[in-house]
């Protein structure tokens, strides 16, 4: 007889970002915990009250684990990542409190609840079973999404539920694509990014993106690139130097400490060599001196921030953007109200407090590492639930697949913020 299963949805419901559930069934175990960052501020999780017997971590990417310390001002729970999630974890926690103290703000979480939450965090690797309880176990799949980014497949006494996190079926260069040979799952809970379309040939993004970075530079600009710092940037170094741009190539920002942390875990990703090779070709800004020497000829830079709320892009751009011959690169999915958004839609961005027509051409290019529609599709159908819950999502988006899927025959949910769902 199988258990009852509750869900219940503190984020990352119809909505982008604080990915937070909390499943019960026997055990209860809380999967991710993250923030939403707003352009007017942060967005926490609700609060997850009561004990938990397990947290699990799907991937570092703050939208899944930046609240997880806070849960250790108040207790101690057992959680689970894989390393490198714990190592990138690690490094963005530490910039979200020196951002808060830079920005004189309270961060909800300090120095100590870091420290608790890597002292009660027990790093595990793909497809290593393990006890949560005499009556439930856990194990990890490639999720193909960044480095460490894990599909979590739970076993609750026979009942089995898959949480895909955030996942990418298909190759990348940097990825071979999420594995999803983990057999059938009763209960699904599906990242639902991009329920309404495919994403274009890989290859063919690759392409484009190398022929508009070389134009530009042939044509005597700069091309900076606006890239997140964990996975895009490394994976963009990577690309340019396959497709053998020709221009010297900066790479600026946090995207250093996350290029460390991807070739310390050489075995994640793969080919890990052709990524040393583009990473040690590329020059590391360490120093203020290094870029002025990126604007002195024609250049690529590969910078943050990826939907240009602030870092060192801020530095380049001023500079650049009364230029026609130099182009901004956008890499990455671009929030609604982001800096980056409202360049693509008015070609303005205010730089020094004063909103600016751009002159630099803006274009956005698909890299995206979320599953597009027919990845979804074909994950879906190989897993074969009897129950689909969808998460990380837009609202529209998700209210179109969920109305694709019951046609296909599947038993699908939507839930709301604060929904709390009985299979
Ligand atoms: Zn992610
Ligand atoms: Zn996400």
């Amino acid at each position: 007889m199988h258990h009852k299963l509750k869900i219940s949805f503190h984020g990352a419901a119809r909505e982008v970002g604080r990915s937070c559930f909390v499943v019960e069934a026997g055990d209860r175990v809380m999967l991710d915990c993250g923030v939403k960052l707003h352009p007017k501020g942060v967005e926490y999780p609700l609060p997850v009250k009561g004990n938990l017997d397990a947290a699990i971590i799907s991937h570092a990417h703050l939208d899944h684990s930046g609240h997880l310390p806070h849960l250790f001002s108040s207790s101690n729970t057992l959680t689970y990542m894989t390393p490198p999630t714990l190592d990138i974890s690690k490094l963005l926690w530490a910039d979200t409190l020196k951002i808060a103290d830079m920005d004189g703000l309270d961060a909800p979480f300090s120095e100590d609840e870091i420290v608790r939450t890597e002292r009660y965090t027990f790093p595990i690797n793909f497809g290593k079973k393990m006890d949560i309880s005499q009556r439930s176990s856990m194990e990890f799949f490639d999720a193909g999404h960044i480095l460490g980014a894990a599909l979590t497949k739970l076993d609750f006494g026979g009942r089995k539920l898959m949480y895909t996190g955030d996942f990418k079926p298909n190759e990348t260069r940097l990825h071979t694509g999420a594995n999803l040979n983990v057999g059938k799952v009763d209960d699904l809970i599906i990242e639902s990014c991009y329920g309404d379309r495919d994403h274009p040939p890989r290859k063919e993004s690759e392409r484009l993106f190398c022929e508009e970075v070389q134009n530009t530079i042939d044509r005597g600009g700069h091309a900076v690139v606006a890239a997140f710092a964990v996975g895009r940037s490394a994976e963009i170094i990577d690309v340019l130097n396959e497709y053998k741009v020709g221009a010297d190539v900066y790479l600026d920002g946090m995207a250093l400490k996350a290029a460390r942390i991807y070739l310390k875990y050489a075995n994640y990703i793969k080919k890990p060599q052709a990524l040393k090779r583009a990473l040690d070709r590329a020059n590391w800004v360490l120093k203020e001196k290094n870029r002025k020497e990126a604007l002195k000829r024609p250049s690529v830079i590969v910078t943050t921030s990826g939907m240009l709320q602030g870092g060192p892009i801020y530095y380049y751009l001023p500079k650049l953007y009364k230029d026609a011959n130099s182009k901004i690169f956008l890499t990455g999915y671009q929030v609604a109200d982001t800096p980056g958004r409202r360049l693509l839609e008015t070609g303005k961005l205010v730089i020094d407090k004063h909103e600016v027509d751009v002159r630099m051409e803006v274009e956005k290019f698909d890299f995206s590492a979320h599953a597009g529609k027919s990845e979804l599709l074909h994950a879906i159908k190989k897993w074969d639930p009897d129950n689909i819950v969808l998460v990380h999502g837009d609202e529209k988006i998700e209210e179109q697949f969920m109305a694709d899927l019951k046609r296909e025959g599947f038993n699908t949910v939507a839930p709301r913020l604060g929904d709390v769902l009985e299979l």
